[in-house]
């Protein structure tokens, strides 16, 4: 039985599953940990290609049936925990950096992604099937009606390829919404670095929270009217037209300023 406050869909399609695994590609020597394996729809294809498979699982219920089903693969780890508040650094190994991989609970998607991101520079890549909405979001680029805080703060960390749309009948239930897997890879370094990067949160957030007005009016309430004179920047754009260089590029001007 599935339990919908873990936003437990679980994969049924074999096709599905099997484009999802080779998007992947596992290989023997990799450092891969799924977030939430649930019946082990995707675990047990990973597993038999890359046999030190860690999971986290955080519904007690599923531990026992996931260890009985894949007792012969006694190199499994199986962690019992909430993904939102697992410390992945226990993970790190030299020259192994983390690669993630999940059909993530929708409900947590976005604060996980923001807290994996926080590890971004141990981390090689991630797979995670997600709501579509939320790929399109990801992916989305400046001018695009998806563009928003989403978008600049991932895309600020990390190179964003979405992959192949899955239709809610891959599942067992059945999802409302259309779903997609889409592939993150972390820069080592972000191309445009911020000096301060709670400021860059701030500001983007700042900025999209009054997304129909012009950046001048979200800054006037950040800067005085001297300090906003010298921004290098045109103010009469609205934030959905600024790239992440931009964001980037303000947000260094105003952490010298304050
Ligand atoms: N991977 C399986 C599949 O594709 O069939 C299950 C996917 S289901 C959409 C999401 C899984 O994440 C469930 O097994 C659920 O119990 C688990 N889960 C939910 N919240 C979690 C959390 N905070 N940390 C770790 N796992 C979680």
């Amino acid at each position: 039985q599935a339990r919908k406050r873990f936003g437990q869909n679980f994969l049924v399609d074999a096709n599905i599953i099997a484009n999802i695994v080779a998007a992947i590609a596992p290989k023997p020597t990799d450092n891969l940990i799924e977030i939430g394996p649930g019946q082990g729809a995707i675990t047990e294809p990973v597993l038999s290609r890359c046999p030190t498979l860690k999971v986290v699982e955080l519904d007690r219920d599923l531990i026992p049936l996931l260890k009985a089903k894949f007792q012969q693969h006694p190199s499994l780890q199986i962690h019992q925990g909430d993904a939102l508040k697992t410390d992945f650094s226990q993970f790190y190994e030299a020259d192994r950096p983390l690669r993630i991989i999940g059909n993530l609970p929708y409900n947590i998607s976005t604060p996980l992604l923001f807290h994996l991101l926080s590890y971004s520079d141990k981390i090689y890549d991630m797979h995670f099937m997600l709501q579509k909405e939320v790929v399109d979001r990801l992916a989305a680029a400046p001018g695009d009606s998806h563009y928003g805080r989403l978008s600049v703060m991932v895309q600020y960390h990390s190179q964003v390829q979405p992959l192949f749309p899955v239709p809610p009948g891959a599942f067992r239930p059945a999802p409302k919404v259309d779903s997609a897997i889409v592939r993150l890879l972390p820069y080592s370094q972000p191309p445009h670095p911020a000096k301060n990067l709670a400021k860059l949160a701030h500001l983007v957030n700042a900025c999209f929270q009054q997304r129909r007005k012009t950046i001048r009016n979200t800054l006037k309430h950040l800067v005085n009217a001297e300090q906003l004179a010298t921004l290098n920047i045109d103010l009469s754009l609205r934030p959905e037209k600024l790239s992440v260089a931009d964001f980037v590029q303000l947000s260094n001007q105003l952490t010298e300023m304050t």
